[in-house]
């Protein structure tokens, strides 16, 4: 089916983009890699009447600063794939950014479209609620920030505004721990069955002094693991603890049965794939796990 009609705008700034949204009312739609967007309204679940497209606005790519990453929102997961900055220090975004669909998909798909799109079995949400990722926003009121587990509000649903723009994700800490994400899938190029990232930093006496885990598939929206978080903090990492860990984060999900498995048989995965991304991910917080 084709998209219904729309006036089309490809604007050179942030100024003039968040004008197209606002002047398009909460009928006006940000396009980035189109992916999402594009088949939604040839499917006409959406047809808005504006599309601001953002790729002249310089929102791609990566930039290293003070200890922090900033990823521009318009970074394709094809970039963080290739990237040997991230492939060098930042396993946990490189983890996500190979997994995600299928190549053709990923040499379009933004991981900022993949954020605001908050599809609740995406792989980019769990990364960076595990990473407690910052996103940075631009709209009528200005610029702000705004922290991950306020970001994510609910399935397809986020905190951003009608009007509003994401313009970046920052992360600080990925470079002194170890992170890794593991991915449940039926085939190539499906969304996750259930997905687990996991970010870790191992204090100098070997024990945890920070961890967040988020997940994927496993609720209405992406879920944090936070009990499981506190009862790894401080913990010196073991196969049992690992295990013990595991297991808080599988009774914090709720689960729907659907076409990609059963609710129990989604909450087992969990277990088995949280232990696998909280070993690899110590394993490259340079711990070293007796059997
Ligand atoms: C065949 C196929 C398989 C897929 N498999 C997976 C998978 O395994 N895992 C996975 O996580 N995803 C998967 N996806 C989803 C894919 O990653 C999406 O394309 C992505 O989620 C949306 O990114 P995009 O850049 O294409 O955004 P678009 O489609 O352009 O936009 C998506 C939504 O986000 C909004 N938006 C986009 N960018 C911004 C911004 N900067 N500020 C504010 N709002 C914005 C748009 O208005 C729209 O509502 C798959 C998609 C396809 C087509």
């Amino acid at each position: 089916m084709y998209p219904g009609r729309f006036a089309y705008h490809l604007p050179d700034s942030l100024h003039e983009a968040v004008g197209n949204l606002e002047r398009g009312g909460g009928d006006a739609r940000v396009l980035a890699g189109g992916q999402s967007l594009i088949r939604l309204m040839r499917f006409r679940y959406e047809s808005p009447s504006h599309l601001v497209d953002l790729r002249n606005l310089g929102l791609s790519g990566i930039d290293e600063f003070g200890g922090r990453l900033r990823i521009g929102a318009t970074t394709t997961d094809a970039f963080l794939e290739t990237s040997p900055t991230i492939g060098n220090n930042y396993p946990l975004i490189a983890d996500v950014a190979r997994v995600i669909a299928d190549p053709l998909v990923r040499n379009l798909a933004t991981i900022g479209g993949s954020a605001a799109y908050a599809h609740p079995s995406g792989d980019w949400g769990p990364a960076l609620m595990a990473a407690r990722a910052t996103f940075t926003a631009v709209g009528p009121g200005g610029q702000r920030s705004i922290p991950a587990d306020q970001f994510f509000v609910g399935s397809f649903c986020t905190a951003l505004g009608a009007a509003e723009i994401l313009t970046g994700i920052e992360l600080s800490g990925l470079s002194n721990g170890g992170g890794a994400y593991m991915k449940l899938h039926r085939k190539i190029g499906d969304f996750a069955t259930v997905g687990v990232a996991v970010q870790l930093t191992v204090d100098a006496d070997g024990k945890v002094s920070d961890c967040g885990i988020g997940m994927s598939g496993v609720a209405l929206s992406y879920v944090r693991a936070s009990k499981a978080e506190e009862y790894l903090v401080g913990r010196t990492l073991d196969r049992d603890s690992l295990r013990r860990g595991s297991g808080i984060a599988s009774e914090e999900t709720h689960p729907v049965k659907d076409a990609r498995g059963s609710a129990i048989y989604k909450r087992e995965m969990v277990k088995v794939l949280c232990r696998h991304a909280l070993e690899t991910a110590a394993q490259r917080a340079g711990v070293e796990l007796e059997d």
